[in-house]
């Protein structure tokens, strides 16, 4: 049937997906949405046109980052053949019930939906996560059958996003990946950063286990650069990636941030996702939380901390943002539920300082009202001082989420890792950095980004690791990397 015909038939919205009560989450750390059922699923699936790719247009396929053909694994779930949608999702795909929850699919895949243009998009994220669970529920835990083996070694250092893709893409292709992650878990942010009510840990767990079943020896509790360096990995292995992320907080470097009670996202989420801290008594290291939490930041890292702080009892979750709602960064979905959870924003206002008592506790936070002004070099329109207007707000607690910047730690022990003036890892098209045999990617090269982008990264290295393996092993000169670096 011709595309024409069908748009007159589409249904407006998306299917709802339900969700947990924002009156009874808040209270809990159980994932917020509950997933739909087959039948739902395919209703959806079939708000799809099947439209034909065409030089003139986008579409949805190219909007993902990972080139999912998207088109065909839906037209399989329409037809109710959720095995072979998922077939296809995984030639492309290594964490699919995990980019099914956190994508920012509404600027990727569904960005690009025709449908989308007058109604709402087709409901790709969801259809893929429900694929993944469904896959998840059904599969047989034996190992996944394996090419024959190239006999080639690669040690991949970091077990995220990216590293878990590299790995995942080179066993497929014959060769053998052992990752060196530094945590007792792997998943980098998918474990110690984004919290349990948005991507609860055993569904990451589950797809950690299928890449180690496809044949990845991952070794945790291993600090590369600390445990052994880049060059001693070299001497065991064809070829090394790095995929470290970037998990070194960035501070407001104000007045008073060494005060009690104000934290890096990154310690309190990780407190919070690895330590259990949500779960005294069972969990022995429960974390202080103040009546009214203050979480300055306004991306996807901000809205899991008001969120996390709400449900570790603060009375009050306030984010403190310098720029407008429309430029809020985090994916709307989560501003959507943090604004359900009673989440308050205070827009257009930055921290001055921050005033601690008698005990070296921090109470208040001195701020400062913003107005925007022309658009920056991010294109977003750039948030100006209105002197004078400074307020304060009681606070017991701060959360700064304010970006983070890569780890450090394997570019400061591998002093021949070029590295650019924000301290990433300088890279080629193909991810190759300036040593030889040595790839990197995610966000350790990129800057703090997206999973779904670190996992196209990782895809493009292990595309490149392989040729380099089998085929070409010539390396770009030096001056690649000087042009890179800056
Ligand atoms: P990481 O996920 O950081 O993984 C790096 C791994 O390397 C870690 O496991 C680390 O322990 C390990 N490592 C570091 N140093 C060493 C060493 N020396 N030796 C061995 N191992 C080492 N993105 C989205 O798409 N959607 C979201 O909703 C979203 N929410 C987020 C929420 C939070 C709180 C945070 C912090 C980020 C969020 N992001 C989100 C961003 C996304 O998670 C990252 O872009 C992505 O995880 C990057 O993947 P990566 O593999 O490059 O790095
Ligand atoms: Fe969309 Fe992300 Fe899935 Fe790609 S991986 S199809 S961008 S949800
Ligand atoms: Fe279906 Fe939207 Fe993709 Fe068209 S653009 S094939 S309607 S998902």
């Amino acid at each position: 049937m011709a595309e024409g015909k069908k748009k007159s038939r589409i249904i407006p919205k998306k299917y709802p997906m339900p969700e947990q009560d924002p009156n009874e989450r808040v209270k809990n750390f159980n994932e917020v949405p509950l997933g739909q059922d087959a039948e739902t699923i395919t209703l959806e699936a079939k708000r799809c046109l099947q439209c034909k790719e065409s030089p003139t247009r986008k579409l949805c396929k190219d909007g993902c980052p990972v080139e999912i053909d998207i088109p065909g694994f839906i037209k399989q779930v329409q037809e109710g053949n959720f095995s072979e949608a998922m077939r296809i999702i995984r030639l492309k795909q290594n964490l699919p019930a995990v980019c099914g929850r956190v994508c920012p699919y509404e600027n990727q895949c569904e960005g690009n939906c025709i449908v989308g243009k007058k109604n709402d998009p087709v409901g790709i994220g969801r259809i893929e996560r429900f694929l993944a669970d469904w896959e998840r529920n059904e599969q047989k835990k034996g190992k996944i059958e394996a090419p024959p083996s190239t006999g080639k070694k690669v040690a991949v250092v970091g077990g995220g996003p990216a590293g878990l893709t590299v790995a995942g893409d080179l066993a497929k292709l014959g060769h053998k990946a052992t990752v060196f992650e530094a945590l007792q878990y792997s998943g980098g942010v998918l474990v110690y950063g984004i919290p349990e009510f948005r991507l609860p840990k055993e569904i990451v767990k589950a797809e950690v286990d299928f890449i180690r079943r496809s044949g990845v020896d991952i070794k945790n509790d291993h600090v590369v650069g600390k445990l052994e360096t880049v060059d001693e990995l070299l001497e065991e292995h064809d070829a090394v990636f790095i995929g470290t992320g970037a998990g070194l907080p960035n501070w407001t470097n104000l007045e008073g941030e060494n005060l009690n009670g104000i934290l890096s996202a990154n310690e309190f989420l990780t407190r919070v996702n690895l330590m259990k801290a949500f779960n005294f008594p069972d969990y022995d290291t429960p974390i202080r939380v103040g009546k009214r939490v203050v979480t300055l930041g306004g991306g996807n890292v901000a809205m899991d901390c008001a969120r996390t702080a709400l449900r570790l009892g603060a009375e009050e979750s306030i984010i403190l943002y310098r720029r407008s709602d429309a430029e809020l960064p985090a994916r709307r979905e989560e501003i959507h539920h943090a604004k359900e959870e009673g989440v308050r924003f205070e827009l257009l206002a930055a921290p001055v300082k921050y005033i601690g008592d008698d005990c070296g506790n921090v109470k208040q936070i001195e701020a400062i009202r913003m107005e925007l002004g022309e658009p920056d070099d991010s294109g977003r329109r750039r948030p100006i001082r209105i002197e004078g207007s400074n307020f304060v707000l009681d606070c017991q607690t701060v959360l700064i989420a304010i970006g983070q910047s890569p780890n450090p730690l394997v570019p400061m022990a591998t002093p021949d890792l070029k590295t650019t003036k924000w301290g990433t890892i300088a890279v080629d098209a193909d991810g190759r950095t300036s040593k030889k045999g040595v790839f990197a990617g995610g966000d350790i090269s990129t800057g703090a980004a997206t999973v779904i982008l670190a996992m196209g990264d990782g895809k493009r290295a292990a595309k490149a690791i392989h040729k380099y393996l089998t085929e070409d092993p010539s390396w770009p000169d030096a001056e690649t990397f000087e042009k890179a670096s800056c």
